[in-house]
């Protein structure tokens, strides 16, 4: 419909070039902020723009900007962003944006090699986006020239509050002519940002989108209630959801308590939040975009202004604490016409909080019920089933058929079927006959472990600079074992996993039981399966 494109941004007098632009990016029409705030930025005013995430900030700011920079290759416009991941995603779109009109748009950020920065910058730019830090580290070497500058941006203002910038952002404002313009993008307006606002804008035009807009009506919502929350998304993972998806915790501490019971039920997880340097947050969010890891945990703020695609679930593990952040929560998914759910858990103390954002957002969260054993074994069938079928339609399996020729001497065909199944579903708990032992059989059972191996998790990773080489030496050490006999090891975050021969996987349990690896207290357990 590029008639309709034409005429919807070309209602706002934006240049040929620009809005072909657009057109390739595939925004068919200005979304409502974009539709409010561009006229204001284009007749010169300072704006405060205020709107959920996911709305369209970045080109309502971007595309005036773009359309006013003047054909000159000197830096015309700063934009500060929160986070390195912010400034890199603004760049990209900014960029996009003024493809058609040779524009370039540069991010800067700490962590990269400021000398690059340097080049890059002398290269002719026109639009600097970047962290308050490394804005300031380039305004004192004098690598970003002020004199300039018409347009400063502050973007995901109120996020930026939260992570303490707002003296950074203040010098930078301080020193910028007087003859700029100001524009400020925010979800939410905190008072110390209104107080900003007062001191360094305009006469501000201020644009505040509503977030009936925003509540998409193509994410179902659903609540379930229950005291064991964890179980009750095992059991969700299980059989309900399979996709991409956020979970949201309220705290820090909440975001890696879950990471964790996530990671000894078999559930690869990864978590955002505050306290992450920068660089962990970008692998973070690197593994969770390429699909290398389909859960991510984070907190409101960590996750506040990331834009991912393809989310198909949002849950809401602790219910959000108000009416606003549900809807920015649930937002994150349902984009581009594709359906989304949101799942909140709750406990039963929590169904009024339920009840008042249900009202507030105008909408109706339908209650479910949790999947019962039935269903989780049920849906193991079918994967079972499943997996089965796609062997026998391959047609490859003539190699093993003599194994069952030999075995239907004694056996009937379905009682070698049942049994090969159940070996290929239980490994070797199949195998166990009495189960004695302190470490319970059915814990070792299914877990991704290769024959004669299981899979321990312990609770240190690479957070603790844990590598390879100390699990080894400390296990072989402890439990008298030859290291080689140490199956595969995958170090995360938080947690790692390791394979031990069966044989002496009690051995290690026993020794390592309250033991340390690199002066670490170390927690061993068998892993338990996700499938
Ligand atoms: P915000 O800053 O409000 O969180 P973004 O600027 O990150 O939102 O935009 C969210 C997504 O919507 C991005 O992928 C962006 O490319 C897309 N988008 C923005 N404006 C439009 C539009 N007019 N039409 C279609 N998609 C758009
Ligand atoms: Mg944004």
């Amino acid at each position: 419909m590029t008639t309709n494109t034409k005429e919807n941004f070309g209602e706002l007098l934006l240049d040929k070039k620009i809005v072909t632009a657009l057109t390739d990016m595939g925004f068919e029409e200005p979304s409502p902020i974009q539709r409010e705030t561009i006229p204001f930025v284009l007749e010169g005013n300072d704006v405060i723009g205020q709107a959920q995430t996911g709305t369209g900030k970045t080109a309502a700011f971007g595309i005036p900007i773009i359309q006013n920079i003047a054909d000159s290759r000197h830096i015309q416009a700063l934009i500060m962003t929160p986070t390195r991941e912010l400034a890199i995603q603004v760049a990209e779109e900014v960029g996009k944006i003024g493809r058609t009109s040779r524009i370039k748009a540069l991010p800067v950020y700490g962590g990269q090699p400021i000398d690059r920065q340097i080049r890059a910058l002398k290269s002719g730019v026109q639009i600097v986006i970047g962290t308050p830090g490394r804005l300031l580290d380039h305004l004192h070497r004098g690598t970003i020239k002020l004199d300039g500058i018409r347009f400063l941006v502050v973007d995901e203002a109120d996020e930026m509050l939260d992570m303490g910038f707002i003296e950074d952002m203040e010098e930078i404002m301080k020193n910028l002519p007087v003859e700029r313009q100001t524009l400020l993008f925010s979800a939410t307006m905190p008072r110390p940002i209104l107080s900003l606002t007062k001191k360094y804008m305009k006469a501000p035009k201020v644009v505040a989108i509503h977030k009936e807009v925003v509540t998409a009506p193509s994410v179902d919502q659903f609540y379930y209630e229950t005291k064991d929350k964890v179980d009750g998304l095992s059991r969700l993972l299980d059989v309900e959801i399979n996709g991409k998806l956020i979970i949201f915790c309220r705290t820090k501490k909440g975001v890696d308590e879950l990471v964790i019971a996530l990671g000894t039920r078999g559930y690869l997880a990864e978590g955002l939040h505050g306290d992450l340097s920068q660089n962990q947050r970008d692998r973070v969010m690197k593994k969770f975009r390429a699909g290398r890891v389909d859960i991510l945990i984070a907190t409101d703020v960590a996750a506040r202004g990331l834009d991912i695609e393809n989310i198909t679930h949002v849950v809401n593990f602790d219910i959000p604490q108000d009416p606003e952040s549900y809807v920015h929560r649930i937002g994150r998914t349902g984009r581009a016409g594709n359906k989304g759910v949101a799942l909140t858990f709750i406990t039963p103390r929590e169904f009024r909080q339920l009840k008042l954002i249900e009202r507030a957002v105008n909408i109706k969260i339908i209650r479910r019920q949790l999947p019962t054993d039935a269903n989780v074994l049920e849906k193991q069938r079918e994967i079972i089933v499943s997996k089965l079928q796609s062997v026998l339609d391959q047609n490859n399996y003539g190699e093993y058929l003599s194994i069952i020729s030999t075995l239907t001497k004694d056996y009937s065909v379905e009682d070698v079927a049942a049994a090969a199944v159940k070996l290929m579903q239980e490994g070797s708990k199949a195998l166990e006959i009495s189960s004695e032992t302190r470490v319970m059989p059915s814990d070792f059972t299914n877990t991704g472990a290769r024959p004669g191996m299981v899979r321990m998790f312990m609770n240190i990773g690479r957070s603790q600079k844990i590598t390879v080489k100390d699990i080894i030496q400390t296990i072989a050490i402890e439990a008298d074992i030859p290291g080689k006999v140490i199956g595969t090891i995958n170090i995360y975050d938080k947690f790692t996993f390791v394979e031990i021969p069966e044989d002496v996987a009690e051995k290690v349990l026993a020794v390592m039981h309250k033991n340390t690896i690199k002066g670490y207290k170390v927690n061993v357990e068998p892993a338990r399966a996700r499938d």
